[in-house]
């Protein structure tokens, strides 16, 4: 039997795959099972932030797992220390939560709103309030915070406790506490699975106001935007707000996993011993991955995704075959006059990996993309939107 025999016959079938089966790749270059070449302009769903097999990053992997693959949490061990430590210096937040995913990063996140605002206000002021069209996970939890009816209809009853306004209606958010204590409102700056969609920076502002005023507290789920991704190392930065908990996971150990949360100023004490934990969170390859991630983010690196994601908007506005271009930095959606799916197939088929999202192209190159192979890709995808 070939792989993908195999895969079909073994893996649940929750995954709607492409017929390709990667082998190998190096940088934004992968291979497949024939070794035909692809430009990867889809990072794993923006998680190998640096490309595949990034000698740095390798580096990391491997001088730690010949000191120490893992210790239980009962015990101190570098990588995790000084990860937080760097996250804290770089954000100004104050305190971190490791985990494994961009969903139990959220979980946390939600169980620390709750604590806070139980610890304040009593057991009633448990609500957290997200948008609609947003994307915060698959545990029955994050679930519930998604504002996306259809992923919700098989799995009802959900965790209770959530309620969905549209973004940009301050009004809904308004006429809900009038009604009642709520603890969070939950948030990503730019809507990933959602469309590729960033909220307007007004309406971001007002509700980090009125959040402030009424000592609510503001999440923003920085899974999918963070760590780069948006040109700045969180999405939030773009926004000029400071957030109660920042989560993120996917791109920040560069394809390893890892979730983290974290936390500011009021919500940094929050959680007292035993009040959460995670047999794998804070694992140090993980976090010695994440911490060589975290370091080559600066300056410099910022300013190339600017440009790169300069040359994809300038590239794709008013191209044939293109209605609009939506996103920042390097995370970017393309509504395309053919349907989306068609177009991914056809890019594939032309030596291009990328994503759909609702029904946009989505494009979430590594951060360090060569500009020669995201011109050869960019100039791929064009010919297929205007064939
Ligand atoms: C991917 C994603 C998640 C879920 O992350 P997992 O690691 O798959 O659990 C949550 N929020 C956002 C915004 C995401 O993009």
């Amino acid at each position: 039997m070939s792989i993908k025999e195999i895969d079909k016959e073994y893996i649940a079938g929750t995954y709607k795959r492409f017929d390709v089966e990667i082998v190998s790749g190096k940088g934004s270059k992968v291979y497949d099972e024939n070794g035909r070449e692809y430009i990867d302009l889809t990072s794993g769903i923006g998680v190998t932030s640096f490309g595949i097999a990034d000698n740095e990053w390798k580096a990391a992997i491997v001088d730690q797992i010949n000191r120490v693959q893992h210790m239980s949490n009962l015990y101190y061990t570098e990588p995790c220390a000084l990860l937080a430590k760097a996250l804290c210096e770089k954000t100004g937040l104050k305190k971190v939560f490791f985990s494994n995913s961009g969903a139990e990063a959220n979980e946390c996140a939600i169980k620390a709103a709750r604590k806070y605002a139980c610890d304040k206000y009593g057991e009633d002021a448990y609500t957290i309030v997200t948008l609609e069209n947003s994307f915060h996970g698959r545990t029955v939890t994050t679930l519930a915070a998604t504002g996306q009816e259809h992923y919700h209809e098989l799995f009802k009853p959900l965790t209770a406790g959530f309620e969905h306004i549209r973004a940009g209606d301050m009004n809904a958010l308004k006429t809900i506490c009038e009604k009642k204590r709520i603890a969070a409102v939950m948030i990503e700056c730019i809507q990933g699975e959602g469309g590729v969609i960033a909220l307007d920076k007004d309406f971001v502002i007002s509700l980090y106001e009125y959040c402030c005023e009424n000592d609510i507290l503001l999440i923003v789920d920085e899974v999918q935007t963070g760590n780069g991704r948006t040109g700045k190392l969180y999405a939030y930065m773009n926004y000029g707000i400071t957030p109660d908990i920042v989560t993120t996971a996917k791109g920040l150990a560069g394809g390893l996993p890892i979730g983290a949360a974290l936390f500011g100023e009021k919500t940094q004490n929050v959680f007292g011993f035993g009040d959460h934990g995670s047999t794998f969170g804070g694992n140090p390859v993980s976090c010695a991955a994440a911490l060589s991630i975290i370091k080559r983010i600066d300056e410099k690196l910022l300013n190339e995704v600017n440009e790169k994601s300069k040359y994809i908007f300038s590239a794709f506005d008013g191209a044939e075959g293109v209605e609009s271009v939506s996103g920042m930095g390097l995370m970017i959606g393309i509504k395309t006059v053919k349907p989306a799916a068609e177009v991914l197939g056809k890019c594939i088929e032309n030596g291009v990996l990328c994503l759909t999202a609702k029904d946009k192209l989505r494009l979430l190159p590594a951060l360090n993309i060569d500009f020669e192979d995201l011109k050869k890709a960019v100039e791929i995808i064009k010919n297929v939107c205007k064939e």
